[in-house]
């Protein structure tokens, strides 16, 4: 008898104790210049922002300033590219604190960061905004707790980023291609924590990409958007999606776990991605 008030009371605890889901979202310097310097000009002219002038006269103005040597760790940066989590590695090469000085000392950088913070405080703004609502969506969608504090690392919004580095880290930034975006692409990367491979992914996307966008934006899919390489997965899966969409006891681990034996993913990837 005990025992079992011993467990009721850990239930009763870990219920009214659990954390519940939080993103802190923030700025690290050092990591936004270095992503900034993972994209060509080519690319950054690709997202066709309104700060790619902004972006080509940082670079310019940086590497008319930089060393031989220094030119050759921002080529390093470029070809290999770098997650946040990379960081500590990345300043361990001579070079990183001198380019990271001068990149701070460019005309451009104090527009870059302060074109970053005004980007942060809208996504934050608008992560709130949606919260509960969202929240809502998503528990009913996938009958999955959320819960944890993520940290979520802003990158400039004129270059596409979205990365779930796993540890509750997200990396985040790029344009709001429409309404909500951050939302529910912020979603799709806490998702992440939860669902790994390319089934998988395939699923998270319905989740996301599609169903809690059309919550929030009045869209209709197909066609799907995602990621092209999981587009005849999806396909393939869609009816079971719509069936599970309409049952009332839904479990997302339950469906991935069900597709996965009707999908082998060998037959859909080449090597797992
Ligand atoms: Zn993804």
């Amino acid at each position: 008898m005990r025992k079992y008030f011993f467990f009721l009371f850990i239930f009763i605890c870990s219920v009214v104790f659990a954390e519940p889901l939080k993103l802190t979202f923030k700025i690290d310097e050092d990591y936004l210049i270095i992503h900034i310097l993972q994209f060509s000009e080519k690319r950054i002219q690709y997202y066709k922002s309104e700060y790619v002038d902004d972006l080509q006269s940082f670079k310019k103005e940086l590497s008319a300033n930089c060393t031989l040597q220094e030119k050759a760790f921002i080529q390093k940066v470029y070809t290999e590219l770098f997650t946040y989590l990379q960081l500590p590695d990345l300043k361990k090469c001579s070079e990183f604190s001198s380019v990271i000085e001068k990149a701070k000392k460019t005309k451009a950088y104090p527009i870059l960061l302060q074109q970053t913070q005004k980007y942060l405080e809208g996504v934050e703004e608008q992560w709130k905004r949606n919260f509960e609502k969202t929240y809502q969506i998503m528990t009913d969608l996938t009958n999955l707790h959320f819960e944890g504090n993520y940290t979520v690392y802003i990158t400039h919004p004129g270059l596409a980023n979205g990365l779930s580095l796993g540890n509750n880290i997200i990396e985040w930034g790029g344009a709001e291609v429409e309404k909500n975006w951050s939302t529910f692409y912020l979603w799709h990367e806490i998702m992440h924590t939860y669902l790994h491979g390319g089934i998988e992914h395939a699923i998270l996307q319905f989740v996301t990409d599609c169903e809690l966008r059309k919550h929030l934006n009045n869209t209709v899919y197909p066609p799907f958007l995602g990621h092209k390489h999981l587009m005849s997965l999806m396909k393939d899966i869609y009816p079971y999606w719509m069936d599970y969409l309409h049952s009332e006891e839904k479990d997302i681990m339950q469906f991935t776990n069900a597709m996965k034996k009707l999908f082998p993913e060998e037959e859909y990837f080449e090597t797992a991605p």
